[in-house]
């Protein structure tokens, strides 16, 4: 990165934390302050959809950046934190630090970096109620179809509402925040003779409150992120616990609590620290990944020698040796090698193979082994879903987002006034959540400024060869690889997956670049102000 870039990334991000310090917190509070919630009010400047980390995130900055904007979060659940409320199962956590999966508005203060699910709900729940946020989500509004009409400029929302009520709501401006993955079910692949087992079988994303595996015997399928965080937490109270994988994943051991960055909180001002243990871990990700990508057999290499030094001797490497190279598919990171630990201690096993039948007791291999199990758990993935299955149409015409565009990893060409959410694959959703947020506030003051209604990324290009919007191979991403949007082969429309590309693209780049199209529309539809309700 040029000297003169990394001094205006670091300046800036360190003079907008000493104001975040200072005047941000009293710039949001007073909007709470002023801020009075109409309980019958349908139409808004924007409509944020999904109140987890990504809405809640929106929420901040436009309170920050545009405090003249009316706003409201619909939320289909009838809680906020969206993953972070889902999913339930035994040692939820995250598998990337809080330094940067935590906002960069308001830092992390739990002592472990990497952090079970619980506190990162707190931490969501904290953040809303500080801000005031909380009182600007409508909880159990599910927004099944949104229709953009240009000569009205605005968004009409087709809502199902408390008891399944259809509502509509409008707005000029439509931001979805609503994930990645279907909510109603995660991904089961139907085995043979599932019906005949007579223990009990569960997804990870419905796990039963009551279940109680304490001395039974634990069967976990997968070997993603779910699958060795599952392995360990349930190895304490199980008679044991085995990981039955068809093929290994990369697993990278990490230590809970980051010494460095508690040390910085320890000695500096927290916005400082905040700052300095954010871009440690930046940057430390963006030299780790692109390393991996770069010498793909070095990385492989000394990550499976790092695995079998903490498995100790008895244990057969090959069961962590991946058939891809580094980060084809996301890294699984273990805190503490708690995996390792508890195969090493024989609590736990991983056994590679392929499923023949579920039988009454368990599970025939195609080895022709059998594995006994009381509970047999299908840590088999997610069923990805974009913009939380709503149907989107403009100007009466419907929308296929796996044939649009991907601009700036954040608008879908030709459909104006909309943004969606989607963080980063190789590092912290956060760090890309929230520079999608500063640049809708940019759009939308530039667009206050100009008197425009609305804008539109149009592909002028024709030369433009559209190509897979992520880079990776997992299951879930190839299951769903048609219904994303593409990426271009150059700017606006490449995602890099790369913060400081980013960065300097969404922060500081200009938006006046072409391709993002400003309309002024008819006079009557210009964005209507709602100064009553800020
Ligand atoms: C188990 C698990 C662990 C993860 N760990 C990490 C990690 O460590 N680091 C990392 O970077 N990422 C991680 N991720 C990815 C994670 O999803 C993101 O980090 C982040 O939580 C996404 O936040 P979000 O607000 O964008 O989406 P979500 O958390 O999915 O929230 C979306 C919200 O939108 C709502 N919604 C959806 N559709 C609609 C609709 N039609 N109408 C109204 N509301 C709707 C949902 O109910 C939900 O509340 C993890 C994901 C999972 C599943």
């Amino acid at each position: 990165m040029p000297e003169q870039a990394r001094e205006q990334i670091f300046g800036a991000e360190l003079s907008a934390m000493r104001a975040a310090a200072n005047s941000v917190a009293s710039s949001a509070r007073s909007n709470v302050a002023t801020f009075k919630p109409r309980a019958d009010q349908t139409d808004f400047d924007v409509i944020i959809v999904g109140a987890g980390l990504s809405g809640i995130g929106v929420a901040y900055h436009l309170q920050r950046d545009c405090p003249r904007k009316s706003f409201v979060i619909l939320e289909a659940r009838g809680a906020l934190g969206g993953t972070w409320d889902l999913f339930r199962y035994p040692g939820i956590r995250s598998d990337s630090d809080m330094h940067t999966l935590g906002y960069r508005f308001r830092p992390w203060r739990g002592e472990k970096a990497i952090a079970d699910g619980p506190s990162i709900l707190d931490y969501l729940n904290d953040t809303a109620r500080e801000y005031g946020i909380d009182r600007k989500i409508r909880y159990h509004h599910k927004v099944k179809r949104a229709s953009w009409s240009s000569t009205e400029a605005r968004w009409t929302l087709e809502v199902q509402g408390p008891g399944g009520k259809t509502l509509t709501c409008t707005c000029n401006f439509l931001q979805t925040c609503s994930g990645y993955y279907d909510y109603d079910t995660g991904y089961m692949p139907r085995w043979a003779g599932m019906e005949c087992f007579k223990g009990e079988i569960v997804h990870p994303q419905k796990w039963p409150e009551d279940l109680d595996y304490a001395g039974k015997r634990v069967i976990v399928i997968g070997s993603g992120a779910t699958a060795v965080t599952l392995v360990p937490a349930m190895a304490d109270r199980a008679a044991h616990v085995t990981m039955l994988q068809r093929s290994p994943s990369y697993i990278v051991t990490r230590p809970a609590k980051d010494a460095i960055a508690n040390w910085l909180y320890a000695k500096l001002p927290e916005s400082l620290a905040h700052t300095l243990a954010r871009w440690k871990s930046i940057l430390l990700q963006m030299y780790f990944y692109n390393i991996a990508r770069k010498k793909p057999e070095a990385a492989k290499k000394r990550i499976i020698e790092l695995a079998q030094a903490a498995l100790g001797p008895g244990i057969d490497v090959r069961h962590f040796t991946p058939r891809y190279d580094p980060w084809d598919q996301r890294l699984c990171l273990v805190p503490d090698g708690d995996l390792f630990r508890a195969i090493r201690e024989g609590k736990a096993s991983v056994v590679t193979d392929e499923i023949e039948t579920f039988s009454e007791t368990g599970l025939k291999l195609r080895s022709g082994d059998e594995l006994p199990a009381d509970i047999i758990v299908t840590a088999t993935g997610l069923v990805m879903k974009l913009m939380g299955g709503m149907e989107l149409l403009v100007d009466g015409g419907v929308v296929n987002p796996g044939t649009a565009l991907s601009y700036k990893g954040m608008m879908l060409s030709d459909v104006p006034n909309f943004a969606s959410t989607f963080g980063y694959t190789n590092a912290s959703w956060t760090l890309k959540a929230d520079l999608t947020a500063e640049y809708l506030c940019r759009i939308l003051n530039k667009m206050d400024r100009g008197g425009y209604a609305y804008c539109t990324p149009r592909n002028n290009d024709p030369s433009l060869i559209p190509d897979a919007t992520l880079p990776l191979s997992s299951g879930y991403m190839q299951r769903a690889k048609d219904l994303l949007p593409k990426q271009g082969s150059q700017r606006p429309w490449k995602l890099y997956q790369n913060c400081a590309k980013d960065m300097l693209a969404l922060r500081f780049g200009s938006i006046d670049d072409g391709t993002l199209v400003f309309t002024r529309g008819p006079a009557q539809s210009a964005p209507r102000r709602r100064r009553e309700h800020v």
